[in-house]
């Protein structure tokens, strides 16, 4: 019997600014990884939230350069705390502590052990209480399982705690694989770290699409790892097309993107196709 996969209706604009793969045939898509932070969870939202926590705790003397957004001097330990963690120099928690106590420093703030602790258990606390989901991601993810696809969540952060936030939020259930650079000792946009994804899986690279919000770690290390590599461009960003990578500014516009660029796992009835829910 003929596919007949029908693309759950999106609230955007539509898939306008989709680079097609267009003059050949369509891949053939089993299995789907997606990223956490910043693509399932509103990661920026609720650590910019917690940040506030911290700033708020201690007056700072030394305002960085660039102004007093702190946000970017944060994202800038924060990357060279983690490698640091993803190369097995400092585990999570030793990370998270060195990391505060650094960025402290930065501003001019040189705090003892216990004071650091207390400010990063409260920082913990608040970006507890402010993670959130992004409001289309439980209708696509819905319809990927109903698509027959088999999914993975492929993240550079720390295994448990991505599973724990998984968890609570309600999103472990559609996943039948989580993978992470915490635990295999290497990060996206490592070829490894994909491989790892469709092995447990037990699907190949080839017919596996990767989607996430770093065009460089998510897309475009994804697509040189052998899978379809898809940006997930919430910001919309104004920048030339990446040839080979479809882009897409929200999760709602996934399942048109399959139906049309790609070959999904057979649907023999359109009834099977939930209702996105709004
Ligand atoms: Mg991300």
């Amino acid at each position: 019997m003929t596919s007949a996969l029908v693309p759950a209706p999106s609230t955007s604009a539509g898939p306008g600014r989709v680079v097609a793969n267009s003059g050949h045939e369509p891949p053939t898509i089993d299995a789907i990884c997606l990223d956490i932070d910043d693509t399932l969870i509103d990661f920026t939202g609720s650590a910019r939230s917690a940040l506030s926590v911290v700033i708020g705790s201690v007056p700072i003397d030394r305002v960085p350069v660039g102004g007093d957004d702190l946000w970017p001097a944060w994202q800038r330990v924060t990357e060279e705390h983690s490698a640091l963690c993803v190369a097995g120099a400092l585990d999570y928690d030793a990370m998270r502590h060195a990391r505060t106590k650094a960025f402290l420093a930065d501003l001019g703030r040189d705090l003892d052990d216990d004071t650091v602790a207390a400010l990063e258990d409260r920082r913990l606390a608040q970006m507890s209480r402010a993670w959130r989901p992004f409001p289309d991601v439980v209708p696509c993810l819905d319809w990927l399982r109903a698509a027959g696809l088999r999914l993975a969540a492929v993240t550079n952060a720390s295994g448990p705690r991505q599973r724990e936030r998984l968890a609570s939020l309600g999103l472990a259930r559609f996943f039948d694989a989580v993978v992470s650079a915490g635990e295999l000792g290497t990060a996206k946009p490592d070829p490894v770290i994909f491989h790892t994804a469709c092995d447990r899986l037990g699907v190949t690279p080839a017919t596996t699409a990767h989607i996430g919000d770093r065009l460089d770690h998510d897309a475009q290390g994804a697509r040189d790892a052998g899978l379809h590599g898809i940006w997930l461009d919430r910001a919309n960003t104004p920048a030339p097309p990446t040839p080979g990578i479809p882009v897409i500014d929200t999760l709602a516009d996934l399942p048109a993107l399959l139906v049309t660029e790609y070959r999904t796992p057979t649907v023999t009835s359109t009834s099977t196709l939930p209702v996105p829910r709004r």
